[in-house]
């Protein structure tokens, strides 16, 4: 019996791309940009109820303990405080500050 072995299947694999999700249609980054810009201002708005987090290097506790005894030097970070100012209030804390200098929107500084 003659069983002809080299038989080549060529199968055109059809590669399911669902990783890459590009964004084409100008719709959808538009809704990508909306949800972005929801976030961002509902981070502000946290940051303006909430402006402190904890500190990092520290953790909050503001000071660190010696290992011995009950000695302890405060956070050279937070000034002993425990407290971090969050991003977004620095933000918040910028455009107030340009806020204050007027409504004029012009950048042009020469003319007086
Ligand atoms: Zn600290």
């Amino acid at each position: 019996m003659l069983n002809p072995a080299a038989t080549p299947t060529v199968t055109a694999a059809t590669h399911g791309s669902d990783l890459t999700a590009t964004v084409h249609t100008a719709a959808q980054a538009a809704t990508v940009a909306l949800i972005v810009i929801i976030a961002a201002s509902l981070y502000l708005l946290g940051c303006l109820i909430w402006p402190f987090g904890k500190c990092r290097r520290c953790k909050g506790a503001g000071k660190f303990k010696s290992p011995f005894g009950r000695a302890y030097r405060h956070c050279g970070r937070c000034q002993g405080s425990g407290l971090r100012i969050r991003l977004g209030r620095h933000v918040i804390n910028h455009l107030r500050a340009v806020h204050g200098a007027g409504e004029n929107t012009t950048t042009s500084k020469g003319k007086r």
